[in-house]
C-alpha cells in the first residue's frame, strides 16, 4: 500500500462512479463532483430509457469490484442482430459462437447501481450539483458552480482525476498547456431516442434477446431491448440532405418517411410523432487527444480523453476498461503518481485510438453491408474458418466484443483478415463452397502468411 491521497473525481458518470470504488480499494479517501443532481432521486433526461450494451471488456472492470454477476441479472442478453428489411423481413446474424453475447442495460440503472454500491463507503462521498467551471491545473485549483445555492466554491485537489464526459472541464484546462494534442470530429449525422413501449401484458413487441437494425444505406435505426418490455430506439440519421433531420418538419413528413423506411414498426410506436418532436437530436463525435495527464497533478479517463461514436457499443466498456488497466498498474506501483499517469496514458492511447477508428468504420457496416447478402455470407464463412482454426482466426467483431485483447491489435488483426476474406470470397457462392480443396487450400496458404506477417498471441489487456 502506498501513501493514502485524498482523491477528487470531475464527473460521476459510469467511469467516475466505477472508478472510485477502484481507488477506494486500494485505500484512498475519493471525493466525487457531478454536475447534476443524484440520478436516484430525480428523473434525468425526462425519465426515458436509455440504455447501452455491456460486453466482456465491461464486464471484466465490474467483476473486479465483485458485481458482475449482479449487473447480469438486470441485463438482457442479445444473441445478435435482426436486421429488418424495407418489406419488414427478418434476418438473423449471431455475434459471436455459442453462449457469447453482448448485454443490453439500462444507463442510468446502472450507473445508479455504482452509486447504490460506492455510497455506503466511508472513504467515498459524492457531491451532487457540482459543476466544474474552472481550473488551475499548476494548483490543482477548482471552482465549481453549487447549483443548489447558486453560489461559487472553490477546491485544491490532491490528485484530480477527470471523469467528465466528452465534453470534459479537465481536458479543456489541459489544452491550455504548452504543445498540447486535440481533435474533435463530428459525423454528419445526429441521432434520435425513440420508444416502442411494452404491449398491453408488459411483454416485448419485437424479439427480446437481439438487437434490432433497420439498415437502410446512409441512415439507420436500431432498438435495444429495456427490462420493462419496451425497446429503445436510436434513429441515425444525416442532419441535412434529402431524407434528414432538416427535413422533416411536420407529423406529415414523419409519418410518411417512417412508413416508407421503417413500416413494420410504425404500429408499435404511438406516440412517435410526441416523441420525435420533443427528443433532442444528440452529436456524434469522436474526441482524440494526448496527453491525457498533467504532471503528477491530474489524469483524464473515459472519455474525457477518448470519446467514440457508439457504433462499435464500446464507449462505456473501453472507459471501463481503462479502469482495470490502471488497476494493474496500481498493483506494482512505487508511489511516483507522474510515472504511473504517463505510463498509463501510453498504454491506452494507441487502443483508444483503435477504438475510435473501428467505431466509425462499423456505422458503414451496420447501416449498409448488414443489409447484403453477400456479407452475411462472408460472415458465415468467417465464422466456419473460426471453427476450423480457432488458435488462428478471430473475427474481427469477436475480438472487440468478446476477448481482452488489444484494440490496437484486433484493428490491425482485423485488416489483415479482411485482405484474406477478399480473396476467398472471390471462390464462395454459397456456404457449401468452404469445403472446396481450392478455398481450403487457398486459406491454409494464406494463413501461413499472416502468421509469418504477425504472431498470433496478442498481449492480453
Ligand atoms: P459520461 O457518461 O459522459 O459521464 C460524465 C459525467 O461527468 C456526467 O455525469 C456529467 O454530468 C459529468 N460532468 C460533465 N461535465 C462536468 C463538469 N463540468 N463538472 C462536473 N461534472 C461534469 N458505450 C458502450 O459501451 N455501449 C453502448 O452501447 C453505447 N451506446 C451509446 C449510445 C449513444 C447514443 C451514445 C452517445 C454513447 C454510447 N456509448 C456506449 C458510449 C458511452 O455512453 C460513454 O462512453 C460513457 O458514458 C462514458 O462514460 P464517462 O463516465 O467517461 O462519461
Amino acid at each position: 500500500m502506498t501513501e493514502r491521497k485524498n482523491i477528487t473525481i470531475m464527473g460521476a458518470g459510469l467511469v467516475g462512479s466505477l472508478l472510485s470504488l477502484y481507488l477506494a480499494k486500494r485505500g484512498h479517501k475519493v471525493d466525487l463532483y457531478e454536475r447534476r443532481p443524484d440520478m436516484r432521486k430525480t428523473l434525468l433526461d425526462g425519465g426515458r430509457s436509455i440504455n447501452l450494451a455491456l460486453s466482456d471488456r465491461g464486464f471484466r472492470a465490474l467483476r473486479g469490484i465483485g458485481i458482475e454477476e449482479e449487473v447480469r441479472q438486470v441485463a438482457i442478453p442479445m444473441h445478435g442482430r435482426i436486421m429488418h428489411d424495407e418489406e419488414g423481413r427478418l434476418t438473423f446474424q449471431p455475434y459471436g459462437k455459442e453462449g457469447q453475447f453482448i448485454y443490453s442495460v439500462s444507463r442510468a440503472g446502472l450507473n445508479a447501481a455504482l452509486m447504490d454500491i460506492s455510497e455506503p463507503n466511508p472513504d467515498i462521498t459524492y457531491h451532487f450539483n457540482r459543476q466544474l467551471l474552472d481550473l488551475d491545473l499548476h494548483q490543482n485549483k477548482a471552482t465549481l458552480r453549487n447549483h443548489e445555492t447558486g453560489e461559487t466554491e472553490s477546491l485544491e485537489a490532491e490528485l484530480l482525476f477527470g471523469a467528465d464526459g466528452a465534453f470534459s472541464m479537465v481536458r479543456n484546462a489541459m489544452q491550455k498547456t504548452e504543445r498540447y494534442n486535440y481533435s474533435q470530429s463530428y459525423l454528419e449525422y445526429g441521432y434520435k431516442e425513440l420508444t416502442i413501449p411494452a404491449a398491453e401484458d408488459g411483454s416485448w413487441q419485437l424479439e427480446k434477446n437481439a438487437l434490432h437494425i433497420w439498415p437502410r444505406g446512409n441512415y439507420m435505426m436500431i432498438a435495444l431491448p429495456n427490462l420493462d418490455g419496451s425497446f429503445t430506439c436510436t434513429l441515425f440519421f444525416p442532419y441535412e440532405g434529402p431524407l434528414s433531420f432538416e427535413n422533416i418538419k411536420t407529423d406529415d413528413d414523419l409519418l410518411a418517411f417512417f412508413l416508407q423506411a421503417f413500416p413494420d414498426v410504425v404500429a408499435l410506436m404511438p406516440d412517435l410523432a410526441q416523441e420525435y418532436f420533443s427528443n433532442p437530436v444528440g452529436t456524434l463525435v469522436t474526441v482524440k487527444c494526448f496527453p491525457w495527464s498533467y504532471k503528477d497533478k491530474a489524469l483524464l479517463i473515459g472519455d474525457a480523453c477518448h470519446a467514440v461514436v457508439p457504433f462499435y457499443g464500446q464507449g462505456m466498456n473501453a472507459g471501463f476498461e481503462d479502469i482495470t488497466v490502471l488497476d494493474q498498474m496500481l498493483e506494482n506501483f512505487d508511489g511516483d503518481w507522474e510515472k504511473l499517469f504517463h505510463a498509463f496514458e501510453r498504454r491506452r492511447k494507441p487502443d483508444a485510438d483503435a477504438i475510435a477508428d473501428l467505431a466509425v468504420l462499423n456505422f458503414i457496416e451496420m447501416r449498409d453491408k448488414v443489409a447484403d447478402p453477400r456479407f452475411l455470407l462472408r460472415k458465415k464463412i468467417e465464422s466456419k474458418i473460426n471453427q476450423q482454426y480457432p488458435d488462428k482466426w478471430i473475427p474481427l467483431y469477436s475480438m472487440v466484443t468478446f476477448t481482452d485483447l488489444p484494440y490496437s491489435y484486433a484493428l490491425e488483426t482485423g485488416r489483415l483478415q479482411d485482405e484474406i476474406m477478399q480473396k476467398v470470397m472471390k471462390h464462395i457462392h454459397s456456404v457449401e463452397d468452404y469445403e472446396k480443396p481450392e478455398v481450403q487450400k487457398l486459406l491454409e496458404k494464406q494463413l501461413i502468411q499472416k502468421e509469418r506477417l504477425k504472431g498470433y498471441q496478442g498481449q492480453r489487456v
